[in-house]
C-alpha cells in the first residue's frame, strides 16, 4: 500500500493562505491508531493562532469575496468538487490512516463528501431578498434580506473528519461566510489536504483557515473568540456545555450536534435476514464511532433468544483489522483512550448483571499495536444500566427485551438523548406508530443510518440543535434584516 505523499513530515496551520507555524512552536502526534506509530507532526495552534485566523477570516468576509455572485460561488463549489472526486481515493486513504476506518467505509466517506458538495453547490443564492405585504399606511415597501452571518468557527470531531469537514466548508462557501476550522486533535490529517485542495481550486486567501490544536486551548478559544459570529460543533455534550458557555460572551449562534443512545427496535414479524445484519451494522459501522448508533436494540420478547442467537453468528463473521486490509468490517477505534474507555464499559456491562453474548475483549497477536476491540454484544440488558444510558462510541450492542409496541416506545424515549432511531417491522401501522413516538432527530424503518445532504439531519433533546444538510442549514448560516422602505 502506498502512502500518500502527504503524509509524514511536519504539518503548519493554514491561515490566510498560507501555511504558517504556529505561535508555541509545538506540535504532537498523529497517530495511526492501526499500529501506533506516527504518521506527522502536527502543528499545536492555541489562542494567539486562533486570533490571527479570526482576524484573518474577519477581513476576507469583509474583502472581494463579500461582492462574489452566486453563480461565482458555485462555480467554485464545482472546481472544489471536480478536485475531491479527482482525489477520492488519496482522501481515503489519508483518512484509514489517520483514524482507521476501513478503507471501503473512507471511500464511501470521499463519496458522500462529493454529493454534500454538489448539494451545496446548488444553494449559492440563499443569501436573497424578499418582498413581504404590509398593512402600514401610505406607501411603505417591506423587504427581508437575508445576508451571510460572518465568520464561522467549526469544531470538528475524530470519527469522520473527511465527510465532517464539509457540513462547515459547504454551507461557508456557498453563503460567503468565512471560517476557522478546528479539526480533532486525533485525527488532522484529511482536513490539512482538504485545506490544500480548496486553495487549488481557488478558494480566496484568508475564507477557510485550518488551526489545528487541543481542544482545551485552539477549541476553546475558537468558542470563546469575540470575532467569530457562529460556532457549528460535533462532539461530546460535556464540550457542548463548554461551548454554550464560552458563546455568552457575544452571543454566539450555535449548531450542535452531540452523542446519542439511540434506539433501534425489532418486532416479531421483523424480516430477520434484514434486520440482524442492518441492526448490527447500524452499531459495528466504524467500530461503533458514530453519532447515530442505534445502540439500544430493543427486540420484541418472542423473539430475543433467537435474535441474540442470530446475532451472535452474524458478529462471528466479522472480520476486525487495519483498515487498509480488504475485506475488513471493523478498524481500530480512534485511541488508546478510546480503547480503555470501551474496555471499561465492558467491564461496567459485565458488573451490571448483562450478559456478555459476543465479543468484549481487546485484539492481541498482530493487531496488538492498535487499538482494535471485538465487536460486543450484551444480552438481558435493562434500560436502566450504564450501558444502556450512557454513549459508548466504540462496538457495543445491548439488547433490551421489550413486550409491545407501547412498551418499546416507553423504553426507546427514556434517555436524555434524541439523535436517531430506527424500526424493523413488516407491519405498516407499526412503523408508523413508532416511527412517530421516537422522539428523535431521524428514524430509519427497514433499514439504518442512511443519510441524504438535501434531507439532513439534527438533535432533539440532548443530541443538541440545529439542522446539518437541507437548504434549512444554508439559512442558518445567514441573518435576516427587515427593510421598511417608504416609497411615497
Ligand atoms: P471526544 O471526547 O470524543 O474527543 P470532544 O467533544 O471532546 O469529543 O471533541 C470534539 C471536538 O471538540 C474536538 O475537535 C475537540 O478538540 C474539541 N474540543 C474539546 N474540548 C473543547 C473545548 N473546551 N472547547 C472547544 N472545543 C473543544
Amino acid at each position: 500500500m502506498m502512502v500518500p505523499p502527504f503524509v509524514g513530515g511536519s504539518k503548519k496551520l493554514f491561515i490566510g493562505g498560507k501555511w504558517v507555524e504556529p505561535v508555541s512552536g509545538k506540535a504532537f502526534d498523529a497517530i495511526n491508531p492501526a499500529d501506533g506509530q506516527v504518521l506527522a507532526r502536527i502543528a499545536q495552534g492555541e489562542a494567539a493562532d486562533i486570533d490571527k485566523a479570526a482576524a484573518t477570516a474577519r477581513t476576507a468576509f469583509e474583502g472581494p469575496w463579500s461582492r462574489w455572485t452566486p453563480v461565482e460561488r458555485q462555480r467554485l463549489l464545482l472546481r472544489v468538487l471536480a478536485l475531491v472526486e479527482a482525489h477520492a481515493d488519496e482522501l481515503a486513504l489519508i483518512e484509514t490512516l489517520d483514524m482507521g476506518a476501513p478503507l471501503a467505509r473512507s471511500k464511501g466517506l470521499a463519496n458522500f463528501a462529493a454529493q454534500t458538495i454538489l448539494f451545496y453547490s446548488t444553494q449559492t443564492a440563499a443569501a436573497s431578498v424578499t418582498t413581504h405585504q404590509n398593512s402600514l399606511p401610505g406607501h411603505m415597501m417591506t423587504l427581508s434580506h437575508k445576508a451571510p452571518l460572518g465568520v464561522v468557527g467549526g469544531i470538528i470531531p475524530w470519527n469522520g473528519p473527511l465527510m465532517s469537514v464539509w457540513w462547515v466548508v459547504g454551507p461557508t462557501l456557498a453563503t460567503g461566510c468565512t471560517a476557522v476550522i478546528k479539526p480533532a486533535e486525533d485525527a488532522c490529517l484529511s482536513t490539512l489536504r482538504v485545506a490544500e485542495l480548496l486553495q487549488e481550486a481557488g478558494v480566496p486567501d484568508g475564507v477557510i483557515n485550518v488551526v489545528t490544536g487541543y481542544g482545551a486551548d485552539a477549541g476553546a478559544a475558537l468558542a470563546a473568540h469575540p470575532g467569530v459570529d457562529r460556532v457549528a460543533f460535533t462532539g461530546s455534550v460535556e464540550t457542548a456545555r463548554r461551548i454554550i458557555g464560552a458563546s455568552a460572551g457575544n452571543i454566539k449562534r450555535l449548531q450542535l450536534e452531540l452523542g446519542g443512545k439511540s434506539p433501534d427496535i425489532v418486532f416479531a414479524d421483523a424480516d430477520l435476514n434484514l434486520a440482524v445484519p442492518g441492526a448490527a451494522m447500524g452499531v459495528y459501522g466504524n467500530s461503533g464511532q458514530v453519532c447515530l448508533a442505534g445502540t439500544r436494540l430493543f427486540v420484541q420478547r418472542g423473539i430475543h433468544e433467537e435474535f441474540v442467537t442470530r446475532l451472535q453468528q452474524f458478529t462471528a463473521t466479522l472480520k476486525v483489522g487495519s483498515g487498509l486490509e480488504p475485506g475488513v468490517n471493523l478498524g481500530p477505534l480512534i485511541s488508546s483512550r478510546q480503547l480503555d474507555r470501551v474496555l471499561g464499559y465492558v467491564d461496567i456491562g459485565t458488573r451490571e448483571g448483562a450478559t456478555l453474548a459476543s465479543g468484549g475483549k481487546r485484539l492481541g497477536g498482530t493487531l496488538a499495536n492498535g487499538y482494535f476491540v471485538e465487536p460486543t454484544v450484551f444480552a438481558g440488558v435493562h434500560n436502566q444500566m450504564k450501558i444502556a444510558q450512557e454513549e459508548i462510541f466504540g462496538p457495543v450492542i445491548s439488547v433490551i427485551p421489550f413486550d409491545d409496541t407501547d412498551d418499546a416506545l416507553r423504553l426507546a424515549n427514556d434517555t436524555p438523548f434524541g439523535l436517531g432511531g430506527g424500526v424493523w417491522t413488516r407491519d405498516l401501522s407499526t412503523a408508523h406508530k413508532v416511527s412517530q413516538g421516537i422522539k428523535s432527530g431521524t428514524v430509519w424503518i427497514n433499514c439504518y443510518g442512511a443519510l441524504d445532504p438535501n434531507v439532513g439531519f439534527g438533535g432533539y433533546k440532548m443530541s443538541g440543535y440545529g439542522w446539518k444538510g437541507s437548504a434549512e442549514h444554508v439559512d442558518s448560516f445567514l441573518y435576516r434584516k427587515a427593510v421598511y422602505m417608504n416609497v411615497a
